[in-house]
Protein backbone atom coordinates (compact mmCIF):
# COMPACT_ATOMS: atom_id res chain seq x y z
CA UNK A 1 0.00 0.00 0.00
CA UNK A 2 1.24 3.45 -0.87
CA UNK A 3 2.23 5.36 2.37
CA UNK A 4 0.21 8.69 2.78
CA UNK A 5 2.18 11.72 1.98
CA UNK A 6 3.42 13.47 5.25
CA UNK A 7 1.15 16.30 4.77
CA UNK A 8 -2.15 14.38 5.09
CA UNK A 9 -0.75 12.41 7.96
CA UNK A 10 0.14 15.67 9.95
CA UNK A 11 -3.11 17.62 8.53
CA UNK A 12 -4.93 14.04 9.79
CA UNK A 13 -2.92 14.34 13.72
CA UNK A 14 -4.07 17.72 13.74
CA UNK A 15 -7.75 16.79 12.92
CA UNK A 16 -7.30 14.76 15.40
CA UNK A 17 -6.06 16.60 17.63
CA UNK A 18 -8.31 19.39 18.06
CA UNK A 19 -11.39 16.67 17.82
CA UNK A 20 -9.73 14.84 21.08
CA UNK A 21 -8.95 18.61 22.55
CA UNK A 22 -12.76 19.50 22.62
CA UNK A 23 -14.07 16.60 23.77
CA UNK A 24 -11.13 16.38 26.48
CA UNK A 25 -12.35 20.35 27.45
CA UNK A 26 -16.09 19.44 27.69
CA UNK A 27 -15.38 16.14 29.52
CA UNK A 28 -13.08 17.45 32.13
CA UNK A 29 -10.48 15.80 31.10
CA UNK A 30 -7.50 18.85 31.62
CA UNK A 31 -5.21 17.12 34.38
CA UNK A 32 -5.06 14.13 32.02
CA UNK A 33 -4.51 16.03 28.72
CA UNK A 34 -1.40 17.86 30.69
CA UNK A 35 -0.38 14.38 32.29
CA UNK A 36 -0.28 12.32 29.86
CA UNK A 37 -0.98 13.61 26.11
CA UNK A 38 0.92 17.27 26.28
CA UNK A 39 4.28 15.44 26.87
CA UNK A 40 4.26 13.70 23.61
CA UNK A 41 4.16 17.45 21.63
CA UNK A 42 7.11 18.75 24.54
CA UNK A 43 9.27 16.19 23.26
CA UNK A 44 8.55 16.46 19.83
CA UNK A 45 9.10 20.17 19.64
CA UNK A 46 12.32 19.74 22.21
CA UNK A 47 13.55 17.36 19.70
CA UNK A 48 13.29 20.19 16.67
CA UNK A 49 14.56 22.58 18.85
CA UNK A 50 17.86 20.63 19.78
CA UNK A 51 18.59 20.77 16.46
CA UNK A 52 18.21 24.08 15.37
CA UNK A 53 21.03 25.74 16.68
CA UNK A 54 23.70 23.00 15.20
CA UNK A 55 21.68 23.46 11.95
CA UNK A 56 21.54 27.22 11.69
CA UNK A 57 25.67 26.87 12.51
CA UNK A 58 26.52 24.27 10.53
CA UNK A 59 24.49 25.31 7.82
CA UNK A 60 25.28 28.84 7.28
CA UNK A 61 29.45 28.36 7.79
CA UNK A 62 29.07 25.76 4.99
CA UNK A 63 27.01 28.37 3.00
CA UNK A 64 29.04 31.40 3.63
CA UNK A 65 32.03 28.91 3.15
CA UNK A 66 30.62 27.38 -0.33
CA UNK A 67 30.10 30.81 -1.92
CA UNK A 68 33.93 31.63 -2.04
CA UNK A 69 33.93 35.44 -2.46
CA UNK A 70 33.03 37.75 -0.66
CA UNK A 71 31.55 39.68 -3.26
CA UNK A 72 28.62 36.89 -3.85
CA UNK A 73 28.32 36.87 -0.44
CA UNK A 74 27.03 40.27 -0.35
CA UNK A 75 25.27 40.65 -3.07
CA UNK A 76 23.12 37.18 -2.03
CA UNK A 77 22.63 39.16 1.19
CA UNK A 78 21.98 42.49 -0.10
CA UNK A 79 18.95 41.32 -2.07
CA UNK A 80 17.50 38.51 0.49
CA UNK A 81 17.66 41.87 3.03
CA UNK A 82 16.34 44.35 0.80
CA UNK A 83 13.50 41.37 -0.09
CA UNK A 84 12.81 40.89 3.35
CA UNK A 85 12.26 44.34 4.48
CA UNK A 86 9.92 45.05 1.69
CA UNK A 87 8.04 42.31 1.96
CA UNK A 88 7.46 43.07 5.32
CA UNK A 89 6.75 46.39 4.51
CA UNK A 90 3.83 45.26 2.50
CA UNK A 91 2.71 43.19 4.93
CA UNK A 92 1.83 45.90 7.63
CA UNK A 93 0.43 48.59 4.81
CA UNK A 94 -1.94 45.02 3.75
CA UNK A 95 -2.52 45.03 7.65
CA UNK A 96 -3.24 48.71 8.01
CA UNK A 97 -5.77 48.76 5.33
CA UNK A 98 -7.49 45.68 6.74
CA UNK A 99 -7.83 47.02 9.86
CA UNK A 100 -8.39 50.48 8.93
CA UNK A 101 -11.53 49.45 6.29
CA UNK A 102 -12.95 46.68 8.64
CA UNK A 103 -12.38 48.21 11.75
CA UNK A 104 -13.03 45.17 14.30
CA UNK A 105 -12.39 47.84 16.97
CA UNK A 106 -15.66 49.27 16.76
CA UNK A 107 -17.55 46.38 17.15
CA UNK A 108 -16.57 45.16 20.78
CA UNK A 109 -19.48 45.75 23.19
CA UNK A 110 -18.73 47.74 26.16
CA UNK A 111 -19.26 45.05 28.78
CA UNK A 112 -16.89 42.85 27.52
CA UNK A 113 -14.29 45.50 26.93
CA UNK A 114 -14.35 46.13 30.77
CA UNK A 115 -14.79 42.24 31.45
CA UNK A 116 -10.99 41.81 29.12
CA UNK A 117 -9.24 44.40 30.93
CA UNK A 118 -10.27 42.93 34.28
CA UNK A 119 -9.03 39.48 33.31
CA UNK A 120 -5.91 39.92 31.64
CA UNK A 121 -4.76 42.81 33.18
CA UNK A 122 -1.88 40.78 35.15
CA UNK A 123 -1.08 39.37 32.13
CA UNK A 124 -0.49 42.51 30.18
CA UNK A 125 1.20 44.01 32.80
CA UNK A 126 3.69 41.22 32.93
CA UNK A 127 4.47 41.12 29.07
CA UNK A 128 4.98 45.19 29.40
CA UNK A 129 7.58 44.67 32.10
CA UNK A 130 9.61 42.77 29.91
CA UNK A 131 10.07 45.20 27.26
CA UNK A 132 10.34 48.17 30.28
CA UNK A 133 14.24 47.23 29.41
CA UNK A 134 13.91 47.20 26.18
CA UNK A 135 12.91 50.82 26.35
CA UNK A 136 15.07 51.91 28.23
CA UNK A 137 18.11 51.19 25.30
CA UNK A 138 19.80 53.66 22.83
CA UNK A 139 19.07 53.55 19.61
CA UNK A 140 22.07 51.71 18.46
CA UNK A 141 21.28 48.85 21.39
CA UNK A 142 19.60 46.46 18.45
CA UNK A 143 23.06 46.12 16.47
CA UNK A 144 24.91 46.05 19.54
CA UNK A 145 22.82 43.09 20.86
CA UNK A 146 23.10 40.93 17.46
CA UNK A 147 27.32 40.89 18.59
CA UNK A 148 27.70 38.19 20.98
CA UNK A 149 30.86 38.62 23.20
CA UNK A 150 30.88 34.78 24.37
CA UNK A 151 30.77 31.95 21.58
CA UNK A 152 29.47 29.34 23.92
CA UNK A 153 26.74 31.91 25.60
CA UNK A 154 25.36 32.63 22.72
CA UNK A 155 25.25 29.37 21.50
CA UNK A 156 23.67 28.49 24.82
CA UNK A 157 20.12 29.82 24.23
CA UNK A 158 17.39 29.11 21.29
CA UNK A 159 16.54 32.93 22.29
CA UNK A 160 20.01 34.12 20.31
CA UNK A 161 19.56 32.67 17.10
CA UNK A 162 20.77 36.45 15.56
CA UNK A 163 23.99 36.21 17.79
CA UNK A 164 24.38 32.56 16.31
CA UNK A 165 23.53 34.13 12.57
CA UNK A 166 26.33 36.56 13.14
CA UNK A 167 28.66 34.14 14.17
CA UNK A 168 27.96 31.72 11.82
CA UNK A 169 28.76 34.30 8.76
CA UNK A 170 31.57 35.41 10.66
CA UNK A 171 33.38 32.04 10.94
CA UNK A 172 32.46 31.44 7.12
CA UNK A 173 33.82 35.14 6.60
CA UNK A 174 37.36 33.85 7.81
CA UNK A 175 36.91 30.71 6.05
CA UNK A 176 37.32 32.00 2.68
CA UNK A 177 40.33 34.47 3.23
CA UNK A 178 42.34 31.25 4.66
CA UNK A 179 43.83 28.57 2.12
CA UNK A 180 41.92 26.22 1.36
CA UNK A 181 43.97 23.52 2.61
CA UNK A 182 44.27 24.66 5.84
CA UNK A 183 40.17 25.41 6.16
CA UNK A 184 39.34 22.05 5.10
CA UNK A 185 39.61 20.28 8.33
CA UNK A 186 36.90 23.26 9.65
CA UNK A 187 34.61 22.92 6.36
CA UNK A 188 34.54 18.99 6.85
CA UNK A 189 33.65 19.45 10.38
CA UNK A 190 30.85 21.38 9.57
CA UNK A 191 29.42 19.61 5.93
CA UNK A 192 29.26 16.24 8.05
CA UNK A 193 27.72 17.97 10.76
CA UNK A 194 24.85 19.30 8.29
CA UNK A 195 24.27 16.46 6.94
CA UNK A 196 24.17 14.55 10.80
CA UNK A 197 21.52 17.33 11.15
CA UNK A 198 19.51 16.69 8.28
CA UNK A 199 19.33 13.09 8.43
CA UNK A 200 18.17 13.89 12.40
CA UNK A 201 15.27 16.12 10.50
CA UNK A 202 13.86 12.80 9.41
CA UNK A 203 14.01 10.57 11.67
CA UNK A 204 12.35 13.69 13.91
CA UNK A 205 9.25 13.85 11.39
CA UNK A 206 8.42 10.14 11.87
CA UNK A 207 6.78 11.54 14.86
CA UNK A 208 5.11 14.60 13.29
CA UNK A 209 1.47 13.50 13.05
CA UNK A 210 1.92 12.51 16.97
CA UNK A 211 3.60 15.25 18.08
CA UNK A 212 1.11 17.72 16.14
CA UNK A 213 -1.63 15.61 17.42
CA UNK A 214 -0.13 16.72 21.55
CA UNK A 215 0.58 20.21 20.45
CA UNK A 216 -3.13 20.63 19.43
CA UNK A 217 -4.79 18.90 22.03
CA UNK A 218 -2.94 20.86 24.76
CA UNK A 219 -3.23 24.46 23.03
CA UNK A 220 -6.98 24.16 23.32
CA UNK A 221 -6.69 22.42 27.00
CA UNK A 222 -4.44 25.46 27.81
CA UNK A 223 -7.07 27.91 26.00
CA UNK A 224 -9.91 26.51 27.17
CA UNK A 225 -9.33 24.25 30.54
CA UNK A 226 -12.55 23.13 31.56
CA UNK A 227 -14.67 25.49 30.72
CA UNK A 228 -14.83 25.77 26.91
CA UNK A 229 -18.83 28.20 27.36
CA UNK A 230 -15.39 31.29 28.19
CA UNK A 231 -13.80 30.58 25.44
CA UNK A 232 -16.89 30.60 23.24
CA UNK A 233 -17.99 34.17 24.56
CA UNK A 234 -14.31 35.13 24.18
CA UNK A 235 -13.88 34.25 20.67
CA UNK A 236 -17.80 36.01 20.05
CA UNK A 237 -16.59 39.11 20.96
CA UNK A 238 -13.09 38.92 19.16
CA UNK A 239 -14.16 37.41 16.37
CA UNK A 240 -14.42 40.11 13.84
CA UNK A 241 -10.22 41.25 15.17
CA UNK A 242 -9.66 37.96 14.49
CA UNK A 243 -10.98 37.82 11.06
CA UNK A 244 -9.46 41.06 10.23
CA UNK A 245 -5.87 39.64 11.02
CA UNK A 246 -6.60 36.12 9.29
CA UNK A 247 -7.54 37.95 6.33
CA UNK A 248 -4.92 40.46 6.16
CA UNK A 249 -2.53 37.11 6.44
CA UNK A 250 -3.97 35.37 3.90
CA UNK A 251 -4.30 38.22 1.38
CA UNK A 252 -1.15 38.59 1.81
CA UNK A 253 -0.19 34.75 1.03
CA UNK A 254 -2.33 35.25 -1.77
CA UNK A 255 -1.42 38.59 -3.37
CA UNK A 256 2.49 39.78 -1.98
CA UNK A 257 3.66 35.96 -2.26
CA UNK A 258 2.07 34.06 -4.90
CA UNK A 259 2.50 37.22 -7.54
CA UNK A 260 6.16 37.29 -6.52
CA UNK A 261 6.61 33.94 -7.65
CA UNK A 262 4.58 34.46 -10.42
CA UNK A 263 6.57 37.29 -11.44
CA UNK A 264 10.40 36.52 -10.36
CA UNK A 265 10.39 32.17 -10.50
CA UNK A 266 9.70 29.71 -12.40
CA UNK A 267 7.87 27.70 -9.51
CA UNK A 268 4.75 26.60 -10.00
CA UNK A 269 2.07 27.89 -6.89
CA UNK A 270 0.63 24.63 -6.74
CA UNK A 271 4.32 22.64 -6.21
CA UNK A 272 5.30 25.35 -4.23
CA UNK A 273 1.95 24.81 -1.39
CA UNK A 274 2.33 21.10 -1.95
CA UNK A 275 6.36 21.03 -1.09
CA UNK A 276 6.26 23.45 1.75
CA UNK A 277 2.69 21.86 3.32
CA UNK A 278 4.39 19.90 6.09
CA UNK A 279 6.22 22.74 7.34
CA UNK A 280 3.37 25.34 7.21
CA UNK A 281 1.73 22.49 9.37
CA UNK A 282 4.15 22.31 11.35
CA UNK A 283 4.64 26.11 12.20
CA UNK A 284 0.89 25.90 12.68
CA UNK A 285 0.94 23.46 15.53
CA UNK A 286 4.34 24.86 17.45
CA UNK A 287 3.87 28.78 16.65
CA UNK A 288 7.55 28.78 16.62
CA UNK A 289 9.45 29.48 13.28
CA UNK A 290 12.38 28.90 14.75
CA UNK A 291 11.27 25.30 15.80
CA UNK A 292 10.36 24.37 12.26
CA UNK A 293 13.44 25.51 10.49
CA UNK A 294 14.71 22.50 10.35
CA UNK A 295 11.63 21.47 8.67
CA UNK A 296 11.20 24.54 6.06
CA UNK A 297 15.26 24.11 5.23
CA UNK A 298 14.73 20.40 4.43
CA UNK A 299 11.72 20.93 2.45
CA UNK A 300 12.92 23.67 0.32
CA UNK A 301 15.63 21.85 -0.56
CA UNK A 302 14.27 19.19 -1.30
CA UNK A 303 11.06 19.38 -2.54
CA UNK A 304 10.97 22.91 -3.83
CA UNK A 305 14.45 22.49 -5.70
CA UNK A 306 16.19 25.03 -4.05
CA UNK A 307 20.29 25.05 -4.13
CA UNK A 308 21.55 24.08 -0.82
CA UNK A 309 23.76 27.40 -0.94
CA UNK A 310 20.71 29.41 -1.10
CA UNK A 311 18.63 27.48 1.35
CA UNK A 312 21.59 27.87 3.83
CA UNK A 313 22.06 31.25 3.71
CA UNK A 314 18.11 32.71 2.99
CA UNK A 315 16.17 30.89 5.27
CA UNK A 316 18.28 30.89 8.64
CA UNK A 317 18.50 34.60 8.33
CA UNK A 318 14.66 34.42 7.47
CA UNK A 319 13.77 32.29 10.35
CA UNK A 320 15.26 35.13 12.99
CA UNK A 321 14.57 38.40 11.13
CA UNK A 322 11.94 37.65 8.44
CA UNK A 323 8.68 37.89 9.78
CA UNK A 324 5.41 39.49 7.73
CA UNK A 325 2.92 37.58 9.43
CA UNK A 326 3.80 38.87 12.88
CA UNK A 327 4.10 42.26 11.56
CA UNK A 328 1.25 42.03 9.96
CA UNK A 329 -0.66 41.02 13.12
CA UNK A 330 1.05 44.00 15.20
CA UNK A 331 -0.23 46.65 12.61
CA UNK A 332 -4.18 45.26 12.87
CA UNK A 333 -3.51 44.60 16.83
CA UNK A 334 -2.13 48.42 17.74
CA UNK A 335 -5.24 50.00 15.52
CA UNK A 336 -7.54 47.50 16.85
CA UNK A 337 -6.51 48.33 20.37
CA UNK A 338 -6.93 52.18 19.60
CA UNK A 339 -10.15 51.88 18.33
CA UNK A 340 -11.87 49.70 21.16
CA UNK A 341 -10.29 52.51 23.28
CA UNK A 342 -11.69 55.11 20.71
CA UNK A 343 -8.65 56.88 20.54
CA UNK A 344 -8.40 58.01 16.84
CA UNK A 345 -4.88 57.50 14.83
CA UNK A 346 -3.88 59.90 12.19
CA UNK A 347 -2.08 59.55 9.17
CA UNK A 348 1.28 60.20 10.82
CA UNK A 349 0.50 57.44 13.80
CA UNK A 350 -0.17 55.23 10.68
CA UNK A 351 3.38 55.97 9.60
CA UNK A 352 4.63 55.57 12.91
CA UNK A 353 3.07 52.22 12.85
CA UNK A 354 4.86 51.22 9.67
CA UNK A 355 8.50 52.15 10.54
CA UNK A 356 8.27 50.60 14.39
CA UNK A 357 6.32 47.25 13.43
CA UNK A 358 8.87 47.05 10.38
CA UNK A 359 11.50 47.12 13.19
CA UNK A 360 10.40 45.47 15.62
CA UNK A 361 9.26 42.28 13.83
CA UNK A 362 13.39 42.28 12.98
CA UNK A 363 13.70 41.58 16.31
CA UNK A 364 11.21 39.32 17.21
CA UNK A 365 12.23 35.90 18.43
CA UNK A 366 11.22 33.06 16.61
CA UNK A 367 9.72 31.33 19.73
CA UNK A 368 5.46 31.19 20.88
CA UNK A 369 4.00 34.44 21.82
CA UNK A 370 6.98 36.80 21.24
CA UNK A 371 5.25 38.92 18.81
CA UNK A 372 2.45 40.07 21.38
CA UNK A 373 5.49 41.49 23.56
CA UNK A 374 6.88 43.24 20.47
CA UNK A 375 3.58 45.01 20.18
CA UNK A 376 3.66 46.75 23.78
CA UNK A 377 6.97 49.16 21.97
CA UNK A 378 4.78 49.73 19.02
CA UNK A 379 1.77 50.93 21.16
CA UNK A 380 4.28 52.98 23.67
CA UNK A 381 5.29 54.49 20.14
CA UNK A 382 1.74 55.90 19.03
CA UNK A 383 0.75 57.01 22.25
CA UNK A 384 -1.51 53.87 23.27
CA UNK A 385 -1.36 52.51 26.64
CA UNK A 386 0.23 49.12 26.38
CA UNK A 387 -1.82 48.03 28.93
CA UNK A 388 -4.61 47.31 26.30
CA UNK A 389 -2.94 44.41 25.03
CA UNK A 390 -5.13 42.84 28.17
CA UNK A 391 -7.93 42.98 25.21
CA UNK A 392 -6.30 40.69 22.96
CA UNK A 393 -4.17 38.30 25.22
CA UNK A 394 -7.00 35.52 25.30
CA UNK A 395 -6.99 34.92 21.63
CA UNK A 396 -3.02 35.51 20.74
CA UNK A 397 -2.37 32.16 20.99
CA UNK A 398 -4.68 31.01 17.89
CA UNK A 399 -3.69 33.95 15.96
CA UNK A 400 0.26 33.15 16.89
CA UNK A 401 -0.67 29.61 14.78
CA UNK A 402 -1.40 31.85 12.07
CA UNK A 403 1.16 34.58 12.14
CA UNK A 404 3.69 31.79 12.18
CA UNK A 405 2.95 29.67 9.12
CA UNK A 406 2.88 32.95 7.06
CA UNK A 407 6.03 33.93 8.57
CA UNK A 408 7.57 30.14 7.39
CA UNK A 409 6.12 30.84 4.22
CA UNK A 410 7.29 34.11 3.28
CA UNK A 411 10.96 32.99 4.19
CA UNK A 412 10.80 29.57 1.79
CA UNK A 413 8.97 32.58 -1.03
CA UNK A 414 12.09 34.34 -0.69
CA UNK A 415 14.61 31.42 -0.89
CA UNK A 416 12.70 30.26 -4.24
CA UNK A 417 13.08 34.18 -5.65
CA UNK A 418 16.97 34.43 -4.51
CA UNK A 419 17.54 30.97 -5.82
CA UNK A 420 15.82 31.57 -9.31
CA UNK A 421 17.69 35.23 -9.39
CA UNK A 422 21.14 33.25 -8.66
CA UNK A 423 20.24 30.43 -11.50
CA UNK A 424 19.77 27.92 -8.32
CA UNK A 425 16.42 26.46 -8.48
CA UNK A 426 17.18 22.78 -9.77
CA UNK A 427 14.00 23.02 -12.46
CA UNK A 428 13.63 18.88 -12.15
CA UNK A 429 11.61 19.05 -8.78
CA UNK A 430 9.44 22.02 -10.19
N1 LIG B 1 5.59 32.86 16.99
C1 LIG B 1 6.15 33.67 15.96
C2 LIG B 1 7.26 32.94 15.24
O1 LIG B 1 7.95 32.15 15.83
C3 LIG B 1 6.62 34.99 16.47
C4 LIG B 1 5.43 35.77 17.01
O2 LIG B 1 5.06 35.60 18.17
O3 LIG B 1 4.81 36.50 16.23
O4 LIG B 1 7.45 33.13 14.08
Amino acid sequence: MKKLALHWQIIIGLVLGLAYGMLASNSGWSDFTSDWVAPIGTIFINLLKLIAMPLVLSSLITGVASLSDIKKLSRIGGKTIAIYIGTTTIAVTLGLLTVNMLKPGDKVPNAMKEKLQVTYEKDAQKKAGTVKEVKDRGPLQPIVDIIPSNFFFAASSNRNMLQVVFMAIFIGIGLIQIPKDRGKPIKDFFESLNDIVIKLVDIIMLMAPYGVFALIAQTINKVAGNNPSEVLELLGALGYYMFAVIIGLLAHAAITYMGLLKLMTRMQINTFFKGLAPAQLLAFSTSSSGATLPVTMERCEEELGVSEEVSSFVLPLGATINMDGTALYQAVAAVFIAQTLNLSLDIGAQLTIVLTTVLASIGTAAVPGAGIVMLVIILEAVGVPSAGIALILGVDRILDMVRTTINVTGDATVAVIIAESENQLNPQTN
